[in-house]
């Protein structure tokens, strides 16, 4: 029984790469557990399927228990064996695969970044197939996320649907058009693949490099639904600047393509519970907001004489698209303006990286300013509560997760009119936005001068007029970033493409 009396009850499955918080990296994560649960909570049945890494927070994983059956998987033409592990996150019920394969291919310290991530993750995508067959299972919907399990699609149709796993519709959500796996097409016959029925301009074909594949394109081509994270980024993509190569194949597609906003977890993002503040806080009572700051400076060493000196916070993967120059240089403007800057990143190219630390430590003891150059969960949580401001500077930003976290937490964001930004920060002085929807600083132009007047504007408002500054903390933190809406997006998404498929069969 379910607890929902209108929903249809489908039962989707999830395959992917991430998720939060037993296995996150970005964004990506967020998204699973997050639409994951909203879909569970509408009353469908929803279960998810991650490789078994050696470095998962595995506290976060409740009744973890191996199976008794061993799912064999093809490979390089041979039989290998899969231990299966079951276990909750969140409340869904989680199948962890554990490839039993020389290769170690889970077992590396680290989510992505492996010589052989093409191999790792092809090699996944055709296990959780297998599991799904194996185990007798009838999914409505067999969800994959970007290019790690977009193996999922083409394996699905030609493989797997021949073998009698035929009861679904496959859903494709890219959660950024940057990272799309090429790799010479003769990589593909790893899991299965033909290579040669595949490596098509109409089918897995690179768009630009015709020797190799692509499995993003794949996924695209023989996917049922395609979806990304935002509406704008939806249409950013379809152009030849911001397509990344594929907006002829989106555009090609388009009648199953469809941008969805991504919503934040709201009970993992809520300044009222959250076990990670110094004092919790709401809308209603935003003095808690104060006694975070105050916390985070002396646990950070900054100064706390001026109770009404601006926090400015940054939580960020340190790559070129969350515009790194632009986050330096809002660094920078922050202490002339007479602010405080908090930057929690880390990246994972190493001159970024290098560059950053040069940074940390030239202001290891500066009064305004600290730069925390790792992945710390629990200190992301400190600084969404504490900063009055929050920089997002991106040069693209498919939907962009920390703009509405930092919301939640009355942080205002000052972001770059792109992507997703573009469709959820709206500017408090723009007028032709009504006034309701009205919740940040944006700029257009990706240059110092854009982010200047975003940065000045905001600390106008917040040195000049005070009142009006907390009623704008206190609207942002009731705007409604939950997974609702846009769960019940995908559910009609879902349930049309169902349908389709059933009229389709009945003819
Ligand atoms: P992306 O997926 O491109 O990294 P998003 O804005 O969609 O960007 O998601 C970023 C998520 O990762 C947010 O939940 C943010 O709080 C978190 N995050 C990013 N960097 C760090 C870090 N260094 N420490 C803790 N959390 C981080």
């Amino acid at each position: 029984l379910t607890s929902s009396t209108t929903s249809p009850g489908l039962y989707v499955i999830h395959i992917a790469a991430e998720m939060a918080p037993v296995a996150k990296v970005g964004g990506l994560g967020d998204v699973v557990t997050g639409l994951g649960k909203a879909l569970q909570k509408r009353g469908h049945l929803v279960e998810v399927v991650l490789p078994k890494y050696d470095c998962m927070q595995y506290d976060h994983v409740h009744d973890l228990r191996a199976l008794d059956v061993v799912v064999e998987s093809h490979f390089d033409g041979q039989l290998f064996k899969n231990k299966v592990w079951v276990g909750s996150v969140e409340g869904l019920p989680v199948y962890f695969i554990e490839p039993l394969h020389p290769d170690k291919f889970f077992w590396r310290g680290q989510f992505y970044g492996e010589h052989d991530d093409f191999r790792r993750f092809s090699f996944f995508s055709r296990a959780a197939l297998e599991l799904l067959l194996q185990a007798g299972k009838n999914p409505d919907i067999i969800h994959c996320h970007d290019w790690q399990t977009a193996f999922v699609a083409p394996l699905y149709w030609d493989l797997y649907a021949p073998k009698g796993l035929n009861s679904a519709r496959i859903c494709f959500t890219c959660h950024n058009f940057e990272y799309q796996g090429t790799a010479p097409a003769s990589y593909l016959e790893s899991c299965g693949l033909d290579a040669h029925h595949l490596n098509r301009p109409d089918r897995m074909q690179d768009n630009s490099a015709h020797d190799r594949i692509n499995p993003v394109k794949g996924a695209v081509v023989f996917s049922n639904i395609v979806t990304t994270v935002s509406p704008t980024y939806a249409q950013e993509v379809r152009t030849a600047e911001g397509g990344r190569g594929l907006h002829s194949t989106l555009n090609s597609h388009s009648r199953k393509f469809i941008g969805v906003l991504n919503g934040i977890d709201t009970d993992a993002w809520n300044p009222a519970t959250d076990a990670f503040l110094k004092v919790q806080y709401s809308a209603n009572d935003i003095q808690g907001k104060g006694e975070n700051k105050e916390a985070i400076r002396r646990k950070l060493g900054l100064s706390s004489a001026d109770v009404r000196k601006p926090l400015v916070g940054c939580i960020t993967r340190l790559v070129p698209q969350k515009g790194v120059h632009l986050i330096r240089h809002a660094m920078y403007r922050t202490l002339e303006l007479g602010g405080q800057f908090i930057l929690l990143g880390s990246s994972p190219v190493p001159h970024i990286q290098r560059e950053f630390e040069g940074i940390a430590n030239h202001f290891q003891n500066h009064d305004d300013i600290r730069l925390i150059l790792k992945y710390d969960e629990s200190l992301s949580h400190s600084i969404y509560g504490a900063s009055d401001m929050f920089i997002i500077p991106s040069i693209f930003e498919p939907c962009g997760l920390t703009q509405m976290i930092a919301m939640r937490y009355g942080s205002i964001p000052i972001a770059r009119k792109t992507g997703g930004l573009h469709d959820s920060v709206f500017d408090v002085d723009d007028d032709t936005i009504p006034n309701q929807f009205r919740n940040g600083f944006t700029f257009l132009n990706p240059d110092e001068q854009g982010l200047n007047g975003a940065l000045e504007r905001a600390f106008n408002l917040y040195l000049n007029k005070p009142e009006i500054w907390k009623q704008l903390v206190q609207k942002v933190m009731i705007m409604d970033f939950s997974w609702d809406a846009s769960a019940a997006q995908y559910e009609e998404l879902y349930a049309n493409s169902v349908a389709r498929a059933r009229a389709a069969n009945r003819t």
